[in-house]
């Protein structure tokens, strides 16, 4: 059995359909179900008895008590968090709480079991931190990429509430030898994703006749990876990460947001063309850049590949067709998240450049 946190958001969702399409082992999935959170995700597993999905705030130490005692978890895989950075200069507080907080608890939740168990489990257990790239600051245009030893310099409340999250992982091993690994991706997308994020608001503004927003000069430079892949490189490091240890996780496929745009215009261009025959490039409108965004995040990716093996399965370009495709085939989906709060959100984030 493993305790999964987050497991009805964009990547947790993912993961848990990939863990219980490879393995016969169960998943507690540990999920708040805010406005990121989606049970829709996992449709395809709901009845499954490998499956047990609790409703529930990590920020809860007695709850968390409870799962850890009742489920007695080899392994927790913690992806629960507020991952938007927009909402998060919009409104830090949510971030400190869950992605501070929240993975305070949890990890003091996941120590007091793991103390009591007899030696072998203690050694066998794991506390695994899913942590994200953008904890290393920005880089500059020929700087190289982020390597795990490169120091943090988050920029963004977001970034800096997971940079401190993973402080107090690294000090939950160091101090009381809590079996911990981190690891470090770069930008995920694929299926599931909710679309306040640039590669899924494209796809659905772009279906809508909606204007296709990108920041500023939109040359921000990013490093994507299929969702899967991400999962992929979680259960590895899972297996066979030394504990203690950080992974850096990425693509090799840096780009600048307004070719990513591009992109997906074309695909969709030849999958679902508009009507009046022009290509949906039309609808990009720049808005207004996000104050304090970073320019570039790159990530050095070789030590999960020489010390683990994994590598990805997906091109950028095989990933980006698959989920455009994906977007067009779940419309359900799509129209399912777009809720009320979803869209109020949406119209007071993106102001005319
Ligand atoms: P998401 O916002 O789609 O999902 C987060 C999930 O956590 C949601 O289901 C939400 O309901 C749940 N959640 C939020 N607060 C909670 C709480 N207090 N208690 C329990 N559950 C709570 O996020 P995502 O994009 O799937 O990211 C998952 C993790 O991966 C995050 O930790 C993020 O920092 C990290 N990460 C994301 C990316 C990316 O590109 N999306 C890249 C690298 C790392």
């Amino acid at each position: 059995m493993i305790l999964v946190t987050g497991g009805a958001g964009f990547i947790g969702a993912n993961f848990v359909l990939d863990w219980l399409a490879a393995s016969s082992e169960p998943v507690v999935n540990l999920d708040k179900l805010s406005y990121a959170g989606n049970l829709h995700n996992l449709d395809s597993v709901r009845g499954d008895a490998r499956h047990v999905f609790v409703q529930g705030d990590i920020c809860d130490a007695a709850l968390l008590e409870r799962l850890f005692a009742g489920h007695q978890p080899r392994a927790v895989v913690h992806f629960a968090a507020e991952s938007h950075v927009d909402r998060s200069i919009h409104g830090p507080q949510d971030f400190i709480q869950t992605n501070i907080v929240g993975s305070f608890r949890l990890l003091e939740a996941a120590r007091g079991y793991w103390s009591r168990l007899p030696a072998d489990a203690r050694a066998a257990f794991r506390f695994l931190q899913v942590s994200t790239d953008e904890v290393y600051g920005t880089l500059a245009p020929a700087e190289p990429a982020f390597s795990e030893t490169r120091g943090f310099e988050p920029n963004s409340p977001y970034s800096a509430s997971k940079a401190a999250s993973d402080h107090l992982v690294r000090a939950w091993q160091h101090t009381y030898g809590l079996p911990v690994l981190t690891t470090h991706c770069s930008n995920n997308y694929g299926p599931y994703h909710f679309p306040e994020k640039l590669i899924p608001l494209t796809i659905v503004n772009a279906l809508a006749g909606r204007p296709l927003p990108v920041y500023g000069d939109g040359l921000q430079v990013r490093d994507w990876l299929y969702v899967r892949d991400h999962c992929s490189a979680v259960r590895c490091v899972l297996d066979a990460g030394q504990p203690g240890q950080t992974y850096n996780v990425g693509g090799g496929n840096e780009k600048p947001n307004i070719e990513i745009v591009h992109t997906v215009c074309a695909l969709l261009d030849e999958l679902r063309p508009r009507a009046d025959g022009q290509g949906y490039a039309c609808q990009i409108t720049h808005v207004r850049d996000r104050p304090g965004h970073d320019r570039r995040y790159a990530v050095d990716a070789r030590k999960i590949e020489r010390e683990l093996g994994w590598r990805p399965a997906e091109t950028f370009a095989s990933g980006i067709r698959k989920t455009v495709q994906w977007y067009l085939e779940h419309a359900d989906w799509v129209a399912n998240v777009q809720t009320g709060a979803y869209r109020d959100w949406v119209q007071t984030q993106y102001q005319s450049a």
